[in-house]
């Protein structure tokens, strides 16, 4: 019998009530791990645990937290290869990939050590002749942290990390599909010298534990990644809680790739098919609307399309793979629909698109351009996450631009040009939290602000220093 991967709770890891296969998407034949799922009552024990251990915690001394989050980051470091492999085997992502996202984790880790030391006030004269004004930052207290699974290891540790380096305590509950990343860096975390209570890690699906921590009185506030609607949601119920919850949610994205005739070719290809296609075309970054200037449309797709050729779709730990396979079936039979609405809408798909058979069974799916589209269908205006992208043609940069923020989203943007005017242009005016001039929409530092506008995110900014808005609560002190 394989033994489960347990909850941790307090100061122990508990069986849940029933299990969970984490079946890798590359080869559903292999069986990552079985983990435990929990309920609504272990969350109910976890919060206890978390609030327990909140005064001892919140009180901390700053070098003890900033050497915890050290060693967390140097076992990261240390084991890379190990956890790359792990990630690649439940969520698909290339080797490579992984290991990228494996190093972002362990950079993030060592950056919010550094916070937790940095951390000040600021004081300064009151208006009143003879009093002092002390403005202060203090943690919030218990935080629910929801992730979702396209990123199993980096986007619990930019969650996880800032809350413990402000001094607050956690229940975590990963995206059910991934678990055995998540469970490895809390298992780190723990080991690297956490008190007991302080990091508490519950598994299960989202529409009981994950709604029994939005829920649950003793948590005050929620940090989330997913999907706009369970966003809407748990939103909904943080306002609706008593006392109400702080609340940051980060959502989806329908991020447009603007090439202007001046661009350089090479550079606007290579942005196109990494931002589209890399990872799966699994990220909340991905350029799914590749918006094209007339003068360099046809020059654009050809060359895409002959690039798109060569990747090589296959088995994630494969070194010869370039793009690993969709995440399960639930997300393949989405991007299959998606496919097919694109061609009723009239859309025509150039490349891709395709079910392919490999030496093991997995979700194998080739990635798909259409051209023709326009910015109304349902393929240019909702969220696939998958490998599919289209191409919309537009007459000049004035209507490439108002394409671009005609959208509900506005999470990243790019522009590939070699003209000053209209790179900066496009920086100013872009309706997005983060604009690329050259390069991917995909790809961001752990530390500067990452987030976006209107239906993509809501609360303040994740990573870097920002994040302290909103792990942290302010106080003004009055000294007379
Ligand atoms: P979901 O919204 O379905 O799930 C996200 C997380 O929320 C999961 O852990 C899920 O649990 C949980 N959940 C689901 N329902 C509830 C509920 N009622 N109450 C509390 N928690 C719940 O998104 P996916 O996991 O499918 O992720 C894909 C989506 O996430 C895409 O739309 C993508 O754009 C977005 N995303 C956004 C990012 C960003 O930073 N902007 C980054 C990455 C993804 P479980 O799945 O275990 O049931």
């Amino acid at each position: 019998m394989t033994m489960a991967f347990g909850n941790r709770i307090g100061a122990e890891w508990r069986a849940g009530v029933g299990t969970r296969p984490n079946i890798n998407p590359s080869d559903t034949t292999d069986v990552v791990g079985v983990f435990a799922q929990g309920t609504a009552a272990d969350v109910a024990d976890a919060v206890a645990a978390a609030r327990a251990a909140f005064p001892g915690w919140s009180h901390s001394g700053p070098m003890d937290r900033h050497g915890i989050l050290m060693r967390a980051a140097a076992e990261v470091t240390a084991r890379a290869e190990e956890l790359a492999t792990l990630l690649a085997r439940e969520e698909g992502k290339t080797l490579t990939e992984a290991r990228g996202e494996v190093g972002r984790a362990a950079h993030i880790l060592a950056f919010f050590a550094a916070e937790a030391v940095r951390l000040t006030g600021e004081t300064g004269p009151s208006i009143r002749p003879g009093v002092t004004v002390e403005v202060t930052r203090e943690p919030v207290g218990v935080i629910g942290i929801i992730t979702p699974w396209n990123f199993p290891i980096a986007i619990p540790a930019w969650k996880i990390a800032p809350a413990l380096a402000y001094g607050n305590c956690v229940v975590f509950k990963p995206a059910d599909l991934v678990p055995a990343c998540a469970w490895a860096l809390v298992d780190i975390l723990v080991r690297a010298g956490l008190p007991e209570g302080v990091l508490n890690l519950v598994m299960g699906p989202g529409r009981s534990v994950g709604q029994a921590i939005v829920t649950a009185r003793g948590i005050d506030a929620v940090t989330f990644t997913g999907s706009v609607a369970t966003g809407r949601g748990i939103a909904a119920a943080c306002v609706a809680g008593q006392p109400m919850r702080k609340v940051q949610l980060e959502m989806g994205g329908k991020n447009p790739l603007l090439v202007l005739d001046d661009a350089d070719l090479d550079v606007a290809v290579r942005a196109a098919l990494d931002g589209a296609f890399f990872q799966t075309g699994q990220r909340c970054t991905a350029s799914s609307r590749l918006i094209v200037t007339e003068g360099i449309h046809d020059r654009f797709v050809a060359t895409l399309t002959e690039a798109m050729e060569g990747l090589t779709v296959g088995h994630a730990l494969d070194p010869s793979t370039r793009v690993g396979p969709v995440a399960d079936a639930a997300q393949l039979a989405i991007d299959l629909a998606y496919i097919d609405k694109g061609r009723t809408e009239g859309a025509r798909l150039v490349a891709g698109g395709e079910l392919l058979n490999r030496p093991t069974p997995g979700h194998y799916l080739s990635p798909a351009l259409f051209t023709e589209a326009t910015n109304a269908m349902a393929i240019a205006r909702e969220e696939i996450f998958g490998p599919v992208a289209c191409v919309i043609r537009v007459r000049d940069y004035d209507e490439g631009l108002a394409t671009a923020n005609d959208t509900d989203f506005g999470l990243s943007a790019g522009i590939c040009t070699t003209s000053l005017k209209h790179a900066t242009h496009f920086r100013r005016n872009a309706e997005a939290g983060m604009v690329m001039v050259n390069l991917p929409t995909a790809g961001v530092d752990p530390h500067v602000p990452f987030g976006g506008r209107k239906g993509s995110s809501h609360g303040p900014r994740e990573q870097g220093s920002h994040a302290r808005e909103f792990y942290t609560t302010v106080k003004t002190g009055y000294v007379g």
